[in-house]
């Protein structure tokens, strides 16, 4: 069996990433950094990259351990890219997702973006694996759609319900879909994915 530190205090990012790997290395056991007493490390870089490699970078020098972490966003057209590397805290540093969400609605109000053309965004994940020898690998994952004018479903998190991802034909939020049809075509699924076989290869050395 093989110990990988991930960068996360999420229970539910812990289940989706081991999920996500199990195909390409199936001995991996993810074990959550506040388990090993690792602190959560300051996010400030200033890419979705930066930010993945500096979380995964503290827990591999803490542990000793191979160590994984992801950083994620929505990237708004009309609003210059924004919220992104600041998606979590868009709407101040202890926002919920409602506030959140709000706020992306009235800025894109603001914008006059009131048609879907307008109201263009992408999901954008990177994933990032560091290993105890300093070795670094980082992948990213892209969902492209756009954002709606009010929030539809209770499913998933974040600005699930505002978003229609470009792959869901029928005009459903992500935020309407089953956990597996957004593993299907999510930013998050397609970098981790993508990193699998160098997970793989680290663990078999
Ligand atoms: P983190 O990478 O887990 O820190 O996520 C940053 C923020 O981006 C989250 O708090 C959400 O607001 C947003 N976000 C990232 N991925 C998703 C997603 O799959 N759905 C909805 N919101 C997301």
């Amino acid at each position: 069996m093989s110990r990988v530190v991930v960068a996360t205090g999420n229970a539910h990012k812990l289940v989706e990433i081991g999920r996500l790997l199990a195909a390409a290395a199936p001995d991996l056991t993810l074990v959550p950094m506040g388990e090993l007493g690792v602190p959560a490390p300051v996010e400030d870089g200033d890419t979705f990259a930066d930010n993945a490699l500096l979380k995964a970078r503290a827990c591999a020098e803490a542990t000793g351990l191979p160590a994984l972490a992801d950083d994620s966003g929505i990237v708004v057209d009309a609003l210059d890219g924004a919220p992104g590397v600041r998606s979590a805290r868009f709407a101040g540093d202890d926002a919920d997702d409602a506030a959140n969400n709000l706020l992306l609605l009235v800025r894109l109000a603001m914008a006059g973006a009131d048609t879907p053309a307008a109201r263009r965004a992408a999901f954008v994940c990177a994933a990032a694996l560091v290993l105890p020898d300093g070795t670094t690998h980082v992948e990213h994952g892209r969902m492209a759609g756009h954002v709606v004018d009010a929030p539809r479903g209770d499913g998933g998190f974040g600005y699930d319900p505002l978003f229609v991802a470009d792959a869901t034909a029928d005009g459903r939020t992500n935020g309407e879909l089953a956990p597996e049809e957004k593993d299907a075509i999510s930013h998050r699924a397609a970098a981790f994915r993508a990193l699998a076989p160098h997970v793989a290869a680290a663990l078999s050395r």
